[in-house]
């Protein structure tokens, strides 16, 4: 029977195929007593030969689509497995205790992981994850649970979850996924915004999906419309595939001008640039038309890994970035761990308020080495090609005088070191935080620029967890609130001569366009595939009309006006055209 799902859209596009449910419930084993010791062993043996086998192909496939040094990390699971102390240690447990082997299994896996974790080096505590995730291996084994991780999937299917990490998006083996829909989540969370980078059809906040489908079901991701259907008649699937089709020639037509610059009626020339974190979305934000970079996420450099990675490494892929941009600037952003984007090598643990904890700026102030080997490396790019920085999540003046300090140190330390660097690279913060919205003419005068970092800015300015539907309702971009604060941002950089980006999800919304046009926005930088159409809606605006349109919106009482507002007006434009 044929069921339609309604979620909350978050990436646009129709994917039909296979479903494969996701559901990477951590193993735990029970302790048993077992009567036959010989044989509890040997099923142990056979558990740990399978394990080397799926590492061992594992680890080919990395070496062919990652390389040979991210790869690396499956060599440190295949070594534990010919650990002999620790193998020994098992063994020894089913034979000394007469149990099974999966009991034997987690208990030593977990006191060799606590050991691990309580290490002050910061490599050999990162080796507690990289023992954990073999322990689950092998308790999945042996407890014939097998699940094939997203890195793993061998044909292209359609991923359904109850939510997924970052990191399990950074994981996905992306020729594999044609598109995919959760339980949870909202429009930007991390998993939703790495989805619209992607290029992936994606729908979020669908409900009780997981007793809706199977794995092996047929499935439609109507991504455009927020949709989820399962077990679609051969109708449905036609109609979806001619929709599909249309959308293709739609997108076609609109990137043909995508390469231009953007000219309003008036002829205010302005750039487009784009959201990307990585060499993959620079090329594709070549391909759909961005004048530049304006916020590179440098945090999933970070996150598909198991430790940090070093100063060279970052070096080479903020290059390899600028590269394939074709020398066309790039506004790189300060790593930006915590909320939602956890990193299980790093000391951050358990917080009853992640998004309010110990994050990006805070936490990097208080990680000085972290913090200088990442400023080190963009001094470093910068001498070849063109960077700027920014800080994210500030709330104070303090804490940009601070950063800014360690820039000098990092610059010091380079100097010392006989290394080529950017010594006037452009310095900006994000303005995420209301604190920092209010305090933008005062911070003005401390940076070069600003970038208005949205999904944050409501999220805290209207209270609502930015990944919970429930709430979402409050989530509105177009809340006269929010584009109040946005003017008076933009007033503050404007009185002392700087200027302003938008990096959030809000700078590629076709119904925010105009009116940030309206008040005077400098830069806008958005997921690469949104470019075209910001383009083509900044041809059909005069900037007159437009700061006429603000005006009006800020004093509205509801997004709803807000919304009816630039539909009016959007027709108005388009009929005179
Ligand atoms: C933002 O908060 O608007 C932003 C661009 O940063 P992120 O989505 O990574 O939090
Ligand atoms: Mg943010």
């Amino acid at each position: 029977m044929m069921k339609s799902l309604q979620g909350v859209v978050v990436s646009p596009g129709i994917a039909i195929g296979r479903a494969y449910v996701y559901q990477p419930e951590v193993p735990v084993a029970v302790l048993l007593k077992v009567d036959d010791v010989e044989q509890e062993i040997a099923r142990f043996r056979h558990a740990l030969e399978v394990a080397k086998a799926q590492i061992e192909s594992i680890q080919s496939r990395a070496i062919a689509e990652v390389g040979e040094e991210t790869a690396a990390i499956f060599t440190a699971h295949a070594m534990f497995l010919e650990d002999p102390e620790l193998l020994g240690q098992i063994t020894g447990r089913i034979e000394a205790d007469g149990i099974n082997a999966e009991f034997a299994v987690q208990e030593t896996i977990d006191s060799y992981a606590a050991i691990f974790a309580a290490m002050e080096d910061e490599y050999m505590c990162a080796r507690g994850a990289d023992i954990k995730d073999v322990g689950q291996r092998l308790l999945r084994i042996l407890m014939g649970k097998e699940e094939v991780p997203l890195s793993e999937l061998s044909s292209p299917v359609i991923v359904i979850a109850h939510d997924l990490t970052p990191s399990d998006t950074a994981r996905m083996n992306k020729d594999m996924v044609l598109g995919f829909a959760t339980e949870k989540g909202g429009k930007t969370s991390h998993t939703a915004i790495m989805a619209r980078i992607l290029g992936i059809p994606a729908v979020v906040a669908l409900g009780q999906l997981l007793d809706e489908v199977r794995t092996g079901d047929t499935v439609i991701v109507d991504g455009g419309e927020g949709l989820l259907v399962v077990g679609p008649d051969d109708e449905t699937i036609s109609e979806c595939q001619s929709r599909r089709g249309e959308d293709q020639k739609r997108q076609d037509a609109l990137r043909k001008d995508a390469q231009l610059q953007a000219v309003t009626v008036d002829g205010h020339a302005f750039d487009v640039a784009a959201n990307i974190g990585d060499v993959e979305s620079a090329c594709s934000a070549v391909d759909f038309g961005a004048e530049g970079v304006g916020l590179l996420r440098t945090e999933f450099l970070y996150l598909n890994r198991t430790t940090l990675p070093d100063e060279e490494e970052q070096y080479q892929a903020y290059v390899a970035i600028a590269e394939a941009m074709g020398g066309r600037p790039i506004v790189i952003r300060t790593l930006d761990v915590g909320g939602d984007k956890q990193l299980p090598y790093l000391d951050i643990g358990e917080e009853q308020n992640p998004f309010l904890g110990w994050r990006a700026i805070r936490y990097c102030l208080d990680h000085p080495e972290l913090f200088k080997t990442q400023l080190r490396a963009i001094l470093r790019a910068g001498a070849l090609y063109n960077f700027r920085m920014m800080f994210p999540m500030i709330a104070t003046l303090d804490e940009v005088r601070r950063a800014k300090r360690m820039v000098e140190e990092a610059k010091e330390e380079l100097r010392s070191g006989g290394y080529s660097y950017d010594p006037d690279i452009g310095v900006g913060i994000m303005i995420e935080i209301p604190a920092a919205a209010l305090a933008a003419d005062v911070l003005a005068r401390e940076v070069d620029f600003f970038s208005i970092g949205t999904n944050d800015l409501i999220q805290y300015t209207m209270a609502c967890d930015r990944g919970n539907e429930r709430v979402g309702y409050l989530y509105e971009p177009l809340q006269p609130t929010i584009l109040r604060l946005i003017q008076q941002v933009i007033a503050g950089a404007h009185r002392h001569g700087k200027y302003v980006g938008m990096c959030g999800e809000m700078a590629g919304d076709p119904e925010a366009i105009p009116l940030l046009l309206g008040m005077s926005i400098d830069l806008l930088s958005m997921n690469p595939a949104a470019i075209p159409q910001a383009k083509q809606i900044i041809r059909e605006v005069r900037i007159d009309e437009a700061q006429k349109l603000a005006n009006e919106a800020v004093r509205c009482c509801s997004a709803e006006e807000v919304k009816a507002l630039v539909a009016e007006f959007m027709l108005a434009v388009r009929g005179s055209e």
